[in-house]
């Protein structure tokens, strides 16, 4: 039997009988590779079934020794196929897969990316870098050229990072290659990052698709609400929201829009204001790791249904605990909508997020969800409804200044432009500098905040939007999406392109 095909004779149901216990500690091919785990080079099963495999007429090499997971992909993989075509070469290339892996997240690290994207799909392998909230292909060499990866390696390199997070104790032990798994790699990272988060989805044809999320350490300390681009009177209603102890807050924005940061700053601005109150946060997973907060995890699930629950049931666990305020990570189900209204009705303070598309979409949202109307009319429990998105931020060092018509907008984009800031300049990226990369320097929020009183409640509940928008704007000074970006726009820091793409049409206030 060829190299490239070898059985794993110590499978389940294989030549050589095993039991779960034993195939945890050993894997034998049939071209005589023999996988030991570390930790049980000397144990006497392992000597035992080398034995055996001998007696049985099947010559074995020099024991190689791997990590658990390894193993434990191996056997994973091989109930799917009943060979692992390229078994061998995972094995032995073992520790110099996962260098692979930490160098793939080290040059993500030094491009600054939030998520690596690793697509291997029929007979090819995409593996991009979420840059500045866009993807970006992958740099192969130095000329900038997009990296190019064998299938085969695509493949070693999701399940050596599977490997990576089973070996710490956060993805179940067998890697399916077929199935929708997440994971969380939490040791043996490059230097500045806490963790790396990992997706992994079936993609047609045997393909694979894995998503790893860079958390980086050190993020947000220091930085306050005002950094992350709000109005000098958004962060002040943020403040005063957080000075009571009441109600709910409530942050929407679709995925990549920030609020995930935003409700951690909260968090920490509390704990700072705060030193003598109990908070407890209910997140899956938690993603950073905020002193003063006990973070309780929802564990790890497989399915929609399931995290339904657990979601409610660790909001429930967090509500028997004491708690001055609850942080919950998100929102999605009527059992996670309940507890949260449960929650603030009996004295919290809760903080969450919800999928909606600007900030006086979330009272409709809630209504959707099953919420009672009763509940959402009642403006001592609704306190805080925000939304965000968010948009590149010019590098003040080379953004350039042109006339509207050279804003590379054009048709109804650009009478848009023009019908808002007439003659006036507006600000495009630069070339890049040492200070950005390609004319941008980070991100910034674009972000409506309503603290609703009775009437604006009522007209919600009653479903008639444009009133409240009317009421909103007129009688309680709300700032839409549109006036913040307008305001951005005028100041140069955000450039009318990207208005248009992520904010929507660009009106004058
Ligand atoms: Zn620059």
């Amino acid at each position: 039997m060829s190299a490239a095909a070898a059985e794993l004779l110590t499978r389940q149901g294989g030549p050589i009988r095993t039991n779960e216990a034993l195939r945890d500690k050993v894997a034998i091919f049939s071209d005589g590779r023999c996988l030991v785990s570390r930790s049980n080079a000397e144990d006497i099963d392992v000597i035992s079934v080398i034995a055996l495999a001998g007696r049985l007429g099947f010559a074995t090499q020099a024991a190689e020794y791997v990590d658990l997971g390894s193993l434990r992909s191996l056997y994973s993989v091989s109930r799917e196929h009943a060979v692992w075509p390229a078994v061998g070469r995972a094995a032995r290339d073992d520790t110099a897969m996962q260098r692979e892996v930490h160098e793939l997240i080290l040059r993500a690290r030094r491009l600054e990316a939030s998520d690596i994207h690793v697509v291997v799909d029929g007979n090819a392998v995409s593996v991009r870098l979420r840059v500045n909230g866009e993807l970006m292909p992958l740099p192969g060499g130095t000329d900038g050229t997009p990296v190019h990866w064998q299938v085969e390696h695509g493949r070693q390199i999701c399940m050596t990072a599977y490997a990576m997070a089973a070996e710490g104790g956060t993805a179940d032990a067998n890697y399916d290659p077929f199935g929708y798994q997440a994971g969380r790699i939490v040791s043996g990272l490059p230097e500045g990052i806490q963790a790396v988060r990992l997706q992994f989805n079936p993609v047609g044809y045997s393909g694979r698709h894995m998503v790893m999320r860079l958390l980086y350490a050190g993020h947000a300390v220091g930085r306050s609400l005002a950094d992350l681009g709000f109005t000098a009177t958004q962060e002040a209603m943020l403040g005063e929201l957080t000075e009571s102890q009441a109600g709910l807050v409530v942050i929407s924005g679709p995925t990549g829009s920030g609020k995930t940061t935003t409700l951690e700053r909260l968090m920490r601005t509390i704990v700072r204001r705060k030193p003598g109150e109990s908070l407890l946060s209910v997140e899956d997973p938690p993603e950073y790791r905020i002193p003063g907060v006990v973070q309780l995890p929802v564990s790890n699930l497989r399915n929609d249904g399931d995290r339904g629950s657990a979601y409610a049931d660790a909001i429930a666990a967090a509500l028997r605990s004491d708690p001055d305020r609850i942080m919950i990570g998100e929102v999605r189900t009527p059992a996670a909508a309940h507890y949260a209204f449960e929650a603030a009705m009996t004295g919290h303070q809760v903080l969450t997020t919800l999928h909606a598309n600007d900030a006086l979409g979330i009272v409709p949202r809630f209504l959707d969800i099953g919420v009672e109307a009763y509940k959402l009319r009642d403006p001592s429990l609704i306190r805080g409804l925000l939304a965000q998105r968010l948009l590149k931020r010019l590098c003040p060092g080379c953004r350039r200044q042109v006339h509207p018509r050279d804003s590379r907008l054009a048709g109804d984009a650009l009478a848009r432009l023009l019908a808002v800031v007439g003659d006036g300049p507006v600000w495009l990226p630069g070339n890049g500098c040492d200070g950005c990369r390609g004319g941008y320097a980070g991100r910034t929020v674009i972000a409506e905040l309503a603290l609703p009183d009775q009437h604006l409640l009522d007209l919600l509940c009653a479903g008639d939007r444009q009133a409240a928008v009317d009421y909103w704007k007129s009688v309680l000074g709300g700032w839409s999406f549109a006036d913040h970006a307008m305001d951005k726009l005028l100041q140069g820091i955000v450039d009318p392109q990207q208005i248009e793409y992520r904010v929507g049409r660009l009106a004058a206030p």
